[in-house]
Protein backbone atom coordinates (compact mmCIF):
# COMPACT_ATOMS: atom_id res chain seq x y z
CA UNK A 1 0.00 0.00 0.00
CA UNK A 2 2.34 2.56 1.21
CA UNK A 3 5.71 0.86 -0.95
CA UNK A 4 5.48 4.36 -2.82
CA UNK A 5 5.42 7.15 0.08
CA UNK A 6 8.20 4.68 1.29
CA UNK A 7 10.65 5.04 -1.23
CA UNK A 8 10.35 8.78 -1.46
CA UNK A 9 11.04 8.75 1.83
CA UNK A 10 14.13 6.68 1.83
CA UNK A 11 15.23 8.71 -1.13
CA UNK A 12 14.75 11.80 0.63
CA UNK A 13 16.89 10.32 3.59
CA UNK A 14 19.83 10.00 1.21
CA UNK A 15 19.46 13.20 -0.31
CA UNK A 16 19.71 15.13 2.58
CA UNK A 17 22.59 13.62 3.50
CA UNK A 18 26.31 15.20 3.88
CA UNK A 19 28.75 15.33 1.27
CA UNK A 20 31.85 14.35 3.90
CA UNK A 21 29.63 11.73 5.09
CA UNK A 22 29.76 9.63 1.33
CA UNK A 23 31.89 11.11 -0.26
CA UNK A 24 35.33 9.21 -1.91
CA UNK A 25 38.63 9.17 -1.79
CA UNK A 26 40.17 11.44 -4.16
CA UNK A 27 42.79 10.42 -6.95
CA UNK A 28 45.37 13.06 -7.38
CA UNK A 29 48.30 14.22 -9.72
CA UNK A 30 50.51 17.08 -10.05
CA UNK A 31 49.56 19.50 -12.65
CA UNK A 32 53.12 18.61 -14.15
CA UNK A 33 52.38 14.92 -14.15
CA UNK A 34 51.73 14.05 -18.38
CA UNK A 35 48.97 12.63 -20.20
CA UNK A 36 50.28 9.14 -20.51
CA UNK A 37 50.36 9.32 -16.62
CA UNK A 38 46.84 10.33 -16.35
CA UNK A 39 45.80 7.54 -18.72
CA UNK A 40 47.98 4.64 -16.44
CA UNK A 41 46.23 6.31 -13.55
CA UNK A 42 42.57 6.22 -14.69
CA UNK A 43 42.74 2.27 -15.88
CA UNK A 44 44.82 1.69 -12.23
CA UNK A 45 42.38 3.34 -10.10
CA UNK A 46 38.99 2.77 -12.36
CA UNK A 47 38.05 6.45 -12.39
CA UNK A 48 36.99 8.60 -15.21
CA UNK A 49 38.40 11.77 -14.24
CA UNK A 50 41.42 13.17 -12.39
CA UNK A 51 42.17 15.95 -9.77
CA UNK A 52 44.70 17.76 -10.37
CA UNK A 53 46.97 19.65 -7.71
CA UNK A 54 49.75 22.58 -7.59
CA UNK A 55 53.00 22.30 -5.59
CA UNK A 56 50.88 23.49 -2.99
CA UNK A 57 49.06 20.77 -2.90
CA UNK A 58 45.69 23.45 -3.34
CA UNK A 59 43.06 22.51 -6.11
CA UNK A 60 44.40 23.55 -9.97
CA UNK A 61 42.05 21.66 -12.00
CA UNK A 62 40.38 18.33 -12.86
CA UNK A 63 41.06 16.29 -16.10
CA UNK A 64 38.89 13.89 -17.74
CA UNK A 65 38.65 11.08 -20.35
CA UNK A 66 37.65 13.65 -23.31
CA UNK A 67 40.01 16.09 -21.98
CA UNK A 68 43.14 13.38 -22.73
CA UNK A 69 41.18 12.29 -25.70
CA UNK A 70 40.81 15.30 -27.31
CA UNK A 71 44.81 16.09 -27.07
CA UNK A 72 45.90 12.56 -28.70
CA UNK A 73 43.66 13.55 -31.73
CA UNK A 74 46.59 14.54 -34.29
CA UNK A 75 49.29 14.81 -31.57
CA UNK A 76 51.99 12.12 -31.78
CA UNK A 77 53.53 14.15 -28.89
CA UNK A 78 50.40 14.07 -26.84
CA UNK A 79 51.70 11.56 -24.12
CA UNK A 80 54.72 13.82 -22.74
CA UNK A 81 52.29 16.85 -22.53
CA UNK A 82 51.89 18.08 -19.07
CA UNK A 83 48.40 18.13 -17.25
CA UNK A 84 48.28 21.70 -16.58
CA UNK A 85 47.71 22.01 -20.49
CA UNK A 86 45.15 20.14 -20.69
CA UNK A 87 42.85 19.84 -17.50
CA UNK A 88 39.75 22.49 -17.02
CA UNK A 89 41.68 25.11 -14.54
CA UNK A 90 40.47 26.41 -11.39
CA UNK A 91 38.41 28.71 -10.57
CA UNK A 92 36.22 27.00 -13.20
CA UNK A 93 35.75 23.86 -11.22
CA UNK A 94 32.80 22.97 -9.61
CA UNK A 95 33.05 21.83 -6.35
CA UNK A 96 30.95 21.00 -3.14
CA UNK A 97 31.71 21.89 0.58
CA UNK A 98 31.49 18.78 3.06
CA UNK A 99 28.59 20.26 4.92
CA UNK A 100 26.77 20.29 1.65
CA UNK A 101 24.03 17.86 1.02
CA UNK A 102 23.82 14.95 -1.62
CA UNK A 103 21.02 16.75 -2.99
CA UNK A 104 22.96 20.10 -3.37
CA UNK A 105 25.99 18.01 -5.43
CA UNK A 106 23.94 16.15 -7.35
CA UNK A 107 21.90 19.43 -8.58
CA UNK A 108 25.56 21.40 -9.59
CA UNK A 109 26.34 17.72 -11.38
CA UNK A 110 23.38 17.78 -13.77
CA UNK A 111 23.01 21.58 -13.98
CA UNK A 112 27.29 21.75 -15.27
CA UNK A 113 26.98 18.43 -16.89
CA UNK A 114 29.82 16.60 -14.80
CA UNK A 115 30.56 13.60 -13.95
CA UNK A 116 32.55 14.23 -10.62
CA UNK A 117 32.84 17.01 -8.08
CA UNK A 118 35.93 17.31 -6.04
CA UNK A 119 35.07 18.11 -2.04
CA UNK A 120 37.25 21.29 -1.00
CA UNK A 121 37.89 23.34 2.08
CA UNK A 122 39.17 26.87 1.92
CA UNK A 123 42.76 27.38 2.61
CA UNK A 124 43.92 30.77 3.66
CA UNK A 125 47.18 31.33 1.34
CA UNK A 126 49.38 34.47 2.73
CA UNK A 127 49.04 35.82 -0.47
CA UNK A 128 47.38 35.51 -4.12
CA UNK A 129 44.07 34.55 -4.98
CA UNK A 130 41.99 32.01 -2.78
CA UNK A 131 42.91 28.42 -3.10
CA UNK A 132 40.83 25.39 -2.30
CA UNK A 133 42.37 22.15 -0.87
CA UNK A 134 40.89 18.78 -1.77
CA UNK A 135 39.67 16.22 0.71
CA UNK A 136 37.60 14.46 -1.50
CA UNK A 137 35.46 13.25 -4.21
CA UNK A 138 31.93 12.47 -5.30
CA UNK A 139 30.67 11.28 -8.64
CA UNK A 140 27.84 9.94 -10.24
CA UNK A 141 28.66 6.19 -9.31
CA UNK A 142 28.43 7.38 -5.57
CA UNK A 143 25.15 8.45 -5.89
CA UNK A 144 24.40 5.08 -7.74
CA UNK A 145 26.09 2.90 -5.18
CA UNK A 146 23.82 5.22 -2.52
CA UNK A 147 20.62 4.21 -4.17
CA UNK A 148 21.58 0.27 -4.92
CA UNK A 149 22.20 0.00 -0.82
CA UNK A 150 19.28 1.65 0.20
CA UNK A 151 17.46 -0.89 -1.56
CA UNK A 152 19.27 -3.74 0.53
CA UNK A 153 16.16 -4.70 2.28
CA UNK A 154 13.75 -4.89 -0.71
CA UNK A 155 13.15 -7.65 -2.77
P1 LIG B 1 33.98 12.81 -19.48
O1 LIG B 1 35.14 13.49 -20.12
O2 LIG B 1 34.28 11.38 -19.16
O3 LIG B 1 32.68 13.02 -20.20
P2 LIG B 1 33.03 14.78 -17.50
O4 LIG B 1 31.64 14.85 -18.09
O5 LIG B 1 33.14 14.75 -16.01
O6 LIG B 1 33.81 13.49 -18.01
O7 LIG B 1 33.90 16.00 -18.03
C1 LIG B 1 33.54 16.78 -19.14
C2 LIG B 1 34.36 18.08 -19.17
O8 LIG B 1 34.13 18.83 -17.98
C3 LIG B 1 35.88 17.88 -19.22
O9 LIG B 1 36.46 18.87 -20.05
C4 LIG B 1 36.34 18.08 -17.78
O10 LIG B 1 37.65 18.64 -17.69
C5 LIG B 1 35.32 19.03 -17.23
N1 LIG B 1 34.99 18.76 -15.81
C6 LIG B 1 34.88 17.58 -15.20
N2 LIG B 1 34.54 17.72 -13.89
C7 LIG B 1 34.43 19.06 -13.69
C8 LIG B 1 34.10 19.88 -12.56
N3 LIG B 1 33.79 19.36 -11.36
N4 LIG B 1 34.10 21.22 -12.72
C9 LIG B 1 34.39 21.77 -13.94
N5 LIG B 1 34.69 21.06 -15.02
C10 LIG B 1 34.72 19.72 -14.92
Amino acid sequence: GNTVMKQNSEVTQITQRLVHEVMGIPVVLRETATVSDAVVTLFLENVGSLIVIDASGALAGIVSRKDLLKVTLGNAQASSVMLNMVMTRYPNIVTVSPDDTVREAIRKMISHQVDALPVVHPIDPSEGPPKVEVIGRITKTTITKLLFDATAGDL
